[in-house]
C-alpha cells in the first residue's frame, strides 16, 4: 500500500477534525477505522450535538447561527459567556483537577475553532434545550446555547463530506493494533482488515482518535470497578482502549482520571450499547432538576438542583449505578412536566402514569407508605420563593438530606409522572499524556516523534466531572490542532531526509 504523510485512526469528531486540518496543512491522509462503515462516527455520531464554546456575547452567536434575524435575536435573554468562564467551568467541575494548560488551550481555542467547523460545512442552530421561554423571551442558561443542526448525524455527515471531497482516504474493518517505530520516530500502523489479515501501512505521522476505554467491560472492571460491568454504553461498542494500548506500548505516558468517567442517567431499558440505527441521544434523562430522584427504596440521594443539568449530568450516571439493583426513577408533578425535554415523550422513553402518590408508588413497585412519607416530608421542607429554572433560583428546601437547593417546587398536582433510569457511560477520562499541540508525551515528558492524539484520548483534561458540551469541543480543538501539528512534523521530517 502506499506510503501516507499522516494516518488517522478512528472516525469521531476528532478524527475527522484531525484528518481535515492535515489535509488543509498539506499533508496527504488515510483514516482508519475499526467498524463497518455503516457503524462509523463513534460516539460522535450519537450525540446530542450540543457544543461548548466562549462565544462572548450574542454577536458571537450571530456569527455562528447567521441565520437569525434582529427579531429572533430580541427574544434572546443569554449571559454573557468568555474564555475565562469556560477556564473557569472546567476548573470547577473538575475539583481543580484539570491540567491548566489543556483546559486553557480548549476555552481558548474554542471560538476559533466553532468558526473552523463552520467553514467545513457544519451547521449550527440554537439549542432548544438550554433555554426556557419566560414572558416570550427564550432566557438561556448554562452556557450551552448551540448545538449541531441534526446533532451529532449531522455534525458527521458534514465532516465525512468535507474529507471525501478533500480526497480523503477512509479503510473501514480496519482494526489498528500496533503502531511500529523506526530510528525513535512512528514510522508505520498494523491492523487487522475483514479477514483477520495483518496490514501494515507506513507513515510519517500518526493521530489516535481512537476514543478510551468505557466499551471494553474488562477495563471498565479494572479501572473504574466491579459495578461498571453492567453499566449501558450509551454510544460505539467499538471504543475498548485499543489506542491507549498502543501508545503504552511505544511508551506513552498515561494520563487523566483512570478511575472516573462521564456517564448519564439513562432509560432504564435503553440497548446495552449503541444502537447506530437509532442515534441522536434519545434514551438520556436530564430534565431532573425540575423533578426528583429517587431509588427503589423511595429515598433521594442527590442534590437534583445543585447547578444547571450541564454541570451535574455527568455525574449523577454514577450516582445512579450505587443505588439498589442500580436502578432509580425520576419524578415529576404536572406543573413541570410541561417542561420535560422531548425524549421524555418519545416512543422509545419508558414512562409510568398515575393518578396518585400510592398509584404512583405501586407502579414503581416502591412500598407506598415509604415513598408518600417521603414527599410528605420533601413538600412539608419546601420553602418560599420565585421559581425560575432559567437562573439559580436559590428556591431551595430545609432540613430534609440531600437537600435541594434551587427549583425546589412541592410534588402534588397530578397526574404523576416517573421514567425508569440507570446508568449508562458516555466515555472514560483515562487517556494519554499530551501538551498544547497535540504531541504524545512519554514518561520524561518528551513528545514521541510523529505521534499526536485528539478527542477522548486525549488524557488530564476531565476529572469526576465535565461541563456540558466539552466532548464535541475537545475533539475539535485538539482534532485541528493535531491535523496541523502531523502536518507541521511531517514538512519537517521531510526536509530533514
Ligand atoms: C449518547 C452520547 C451523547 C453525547 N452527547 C454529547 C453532546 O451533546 N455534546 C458533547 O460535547 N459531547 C457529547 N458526547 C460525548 C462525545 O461523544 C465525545 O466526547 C466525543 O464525540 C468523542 O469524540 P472522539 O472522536 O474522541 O471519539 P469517537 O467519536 O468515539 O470516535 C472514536 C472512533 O475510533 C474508532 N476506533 C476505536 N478503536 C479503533 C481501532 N483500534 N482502530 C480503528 N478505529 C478505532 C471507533 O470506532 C470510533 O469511530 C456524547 C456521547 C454519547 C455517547
Amino acid at each position: 500500500m502506499k506510503k501516507y504523510d499522516v494516518i488517522v485512526v478512528g472516525t469521531g469528531n476528532a478524527a475527522l477534525s484531525s484528518a481535515i486540518s492535515a489535509k488543509e496543512n498539506g499533508s496527504e491522509v488515510l483514516v482508519l477505522e475499526k467498524a463497518p462503515k455503516e457503524k462509523r462516527g463513534g460516539n460522535s455520531i450519537f450525540t446530542d450535538g450540543a457544543i461548548r464554546f466562549a462565544y462572548n456575547d450574542l454577536q458571537g452567536i450571530k456569527e455562528v447561527v447567521t441565520a437569525l434575524s434582529e427579531s429572533d435575536l430580541s427574544e434572546i435573554q443569554m449571559p454573557d459567556y468568555n474564555t475565562e468562564d469556560f477556564y473557569k467551568d472546567i476548573l470547577k467541575v473538575t475539583n481543580g483537577e484539570s491540567n491548566p494548560e489543556l483546559a486553557k488551550f480548549l476555552s481558548n481555542e474554542s471560538f476559533e475553532t466553532i468558526l473552523w467547523m463552520k467553514k467545513q460545512g457544519v451547521k449550527f442552530q440554537l439549542n432548544e434545550n438550554q433555554y426556557f421561554e419566560i414572558n416570550g423571551n427564550k432566557n438561556f442558561w448554562g452556557g450551552l446555547p448551540i448545538k449541531t443542526v441534526d446533532k451529532g448525524i449531522g455534525l458527521m455527515n458534514a465532516l465525512f463530506k468535507k474529507a471525501q471531497e478533500l480526497g480523503i482516504d477512509i479503510i473501514y474493518n480496519a482494526e489498528v493494533n500496533k503502531i511500529e517505530m523506526d530510528h525513535n520516530k512512528v514510522s508505520a500502523v498494523n491492523y487487522l482488515d475483514n479477514n483477520k489479515q495483518r496490514i501494515t501501512v507506513n507513515a510519517e505521522a500518526i493521530i489516535l482518535a481512537c476514543g478510551s476505554f468505557e466499551a471494553s467491560i474488562d477495563k471498565r472492571v479494572k479501572y473504574l470497578g466491579e459495578e461498571w460491568e453492567k453499566a449501558i454504553v450509551r454510544g460505539t461498542e467499538y471504543n475498548t482502549g485499543d489506542g491507549i494500548e498502543m501508545a503504552t506500548e511505544i511508551r506513552a505516558s498515561k494520563a487523566g482520571h483512570y478511575d472516573g468517567c462521564h456517564a448519564h442517567t439513562t432509560d432504564y431499558n435503553a440497548p446495552k450499547v449503541g444502537d447506530f440505527s437509532k442515534p441522536g441521544d434519545i434514551y438520556k434523562k436530564s430534565s431532573y432538576p425540575l423533578g426528583l430522584i429517587i431509588n427503589k427504596n423511595g429515598e433521594r440521594f442527590v442534590d437534583e438542583g445543585a447547578d444547571f443539568r450541564n454541570y451535574t449530568y455527568a455525574k449523577y450516571g454514577k450516582e445512579t449505578l450505587r443505588q439498589p439493583d442500580q436502578k432509580a426513577f425520576q419524578i415529576y408533578d404536572s406543573q413541570v412536566s410541561p417542561m420535560l425535554r422531548k425524549e421524555y415523550n418519545l416512543k422509545e422513553a419508558t414512562k409510568i402514569v398515575a393518578n396518585t402518590l400510592e398509584e404512583l408508588a405501586i407502579k414503581m413497585d416502591i412500598n407506598p407508605d415509604n415513598f408518600t412519607k417521603m414527599i410528605e416530608k420533601y413538600n412539608s421542607s419546601v420553602q418560599e420563593g420565585d421559581y425560575n429554572p432559567s437562573v439559580k433560583d436559590g428556591k431551595s428546601t430545609k432540613g430534609i438530606i440531600p437537600e435541594k437547593t434551587n427549583w425546589a417546587l412541592k410534588f402534588d398536582q397530578a397526574p404523576y409522572y416517573a421514567f425508569p433510569i440507570t446508568c449508562g457511560i458516555t466515555f472514560a477520562f483515562g487517556g494519554i499524556s499530551t501538551n498544547i499541540k497535540a504531541e504524545v508525551l512519554d514518561e520524561q515528558n518528551n513528545p514521541i516523534a510523529g505521534l499526536f492524539v485528539a478527542g477522548e484520548m486525549v488524557g488530564g483534561l476531565f476529572y469526576h466531572n465535565y461541563p456540558g458540551g466539552s466532548g464535541l469541543m475537545s475533539g475539535s480543538a485538539f482534532g485541528k490542532r493535531a491535523g496541523k501539528s502531523a502536518a507541521e512534523y511531517v514538512q519537517i521530517n521531510k526536509v530533514d531526509n
